[in-house]
């Protein structure tokens, strides 16, 4: 197989053309319209039998469009200057035998004397990629009737049509959107360009069939929108993209749904810690962290002393309020890489990640002082009350309930010693 071939099917619609043997002419390079020899498959080519062409009867470069005879004739011209071997012009068209177009691909080869044509009959693939472009116009049309935000970039001169939608979504009229790359550049937020910027070189390198990315963009007032971004290039026949079309779509009240419903999935409502659901699969994480980096980690297990009595006393919702100021005061107090978590009715749980057993023993009496401060006004009266901890500490080979376990161990201490207080188990 020739190595011209090989080089167009690099390209992804280089495919599309033939694997049919070039037809070769050399030519006089002092004067290339004189042929010196010409292969038989011209007549295919051409219609006209070799003969005619070697003996003047037939000027090749006659049947050249007119249209294109110009363009051809000075990049010929310039090929010859260069002196540089196997240069391939602009794709050009001839008017065969039978008065039908055919589109040829040339490469030129030149020695001191000789100058060697090859041509390629690109017809068909010409036709499928000027098909191609009515197929994505049709589309294109089609998503602006039914009122999508749709982009058409055009990645030579830089311009881009927007749809109505698209100024529209962003809260602009249409005639104040000029239609040029720079204006989405813009608008997208500066902490997500690059990151879209790189999905866009990825699907040119040919890394996705599709180019996707999710980012923000800023609207007219300054606002921000979440966008879903989608988009497929198109190559010219030099495998190069000329042209990007896609289209936009407002995702923020998606988005803002999800994460909404995510944080509800790990928050307790009452207090709005972390709950028992979260605790599970953070503290998983924690143990892994620590095994791996030999990190420390401690928990603490809190729970109120004689909860019931308060109820008892005050009223369920007196006891509700002593939840939320308590859950208040540790995460006040805990530090930012620790977490707190309401684990059951009156029980909480800290992670304290980076902690070894007497920093986690010194927080906890730290947390136990701050809530024996806390006063809670009811209608019923005033009341403070108090909390028992347990303190452990990862051991390596610790699971889920050997870890657990000793905290509850070490709690129970603390009840068993009468309350109030802080035990270890470590
Ligand atoms: P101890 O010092 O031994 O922990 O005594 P306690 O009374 O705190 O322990 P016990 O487990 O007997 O009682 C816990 C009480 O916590 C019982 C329950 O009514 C109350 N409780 C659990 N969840 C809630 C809640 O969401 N709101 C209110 N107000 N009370 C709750
Ligand atoms: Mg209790
Ligand atoms: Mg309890």
């Amino acid at each position: 197989m020739n190595s011209l071939y090989r080089e167009d099917n690099q390209t992804s619609l280089g495919g599309f053309i033939e694997m049919k043997s070039f037809v070769t002419i050399s030519t006089d390079i002092k004067n290339p319209q004189k042929l010196k020899t010409v292969s038989d498959n011209i007549e295919d080519l051409t219609g006209y039998e070799p003969r005619f062409f070697l003996k003047n009867k037939i000027d090749f470069f006659s049947l050249i469009c007119a249209d294109d005879l110009i363009q051809f004739e000075r990049q010929l011209k310039e090929a010859l200057k260069s002196g540089t071997d196997g240069i391939r012009l602009d794709d050009f068209r001839i008017i065969d035998i039978n008065n039908e177009l055919k589109y040829l691909r040339i490469y030129i080869y030149r020695d001191d004397n000789f100058l060697i044509m090859n041509l390629t009959d690109v017809t068909e693939y010409c036709h499928r990629i000027k098909t191609n472009d009515d197929i994505i116009n049709r589309y294109k049309n089609l998503m602006i009737t039914l009122d999508e935000a749709i982009w058409d970039w055009n990645v030579k001169t830089g311009n881009v049509y927007y749809s109505r939608r698209w100024s529209e979504m962003l809260g602009y009229k249409e005639d104040e959107i000029k239609g040029t790359l720079d204006e989405w550049k813009d608008s997208v937020h500066p902490e997500d360009l690059n990151m879209a910027m790189d999905s866009i070189e990825k699907h040119f390198r040919n890394e996705t069939d599709i180019y996707s990315c999710l980012y923000r963009m800023k609207k007219k007032d300054g606002s921000f929108l979440w966008i879903s971004d989608r988009g497929i290039k198109q190559l010219d026949d030099h495998g190069e993209t000329v042209r990007m079309i896609g289209s936009h779509k407002d995702i923020t009240a998606e988005k803002e749904t999800r994460e909404n419903l995510e944080k509800m999935i790990i928050t307790d409502e009452l207090t709005g810690l972390y709950n028992r659901r979260h605790y599970d699969s953070q503290l998983g994480d924690e143990m892994l962290r620590a095994e791996r980096y030999r990190s420390d980690l401690s928990i603490l297990m809190l729970d109120i002393d004689l909860f019931k009595q308060i109820n008892d006393t005050y009223g369920h919702l007196a006891g509700d309020l002593a939840l939320q100021e308590m859950a208040r005061v540790i995460n006040g107090k805990i530090r930012n890489t620790d977490s707190a978590y309401r684990t059951g009715g009156e029980e909480f749980i800290v992670i304290a990640p980076l902690t070894n057993n007497d920093n986690a023993m010194k927080a906890a009496e730290r947390l136990r002082a701050a809530v024996s401060q806390l006063e809670i006004v009811t209608d019923y009266g005033t009341f403070s009350f108090t909390i028992s901890l347990g303190v452990t500490t990862f051991k390596k080979g610790d699971d889920y309930s050997a870890i657990n376990e000793r905290a509850d161990i070490a709690l129970y201490k603390s009840k068993e010693t009468g309350r109030n207080c802080s035990s270890n188990c470590p």
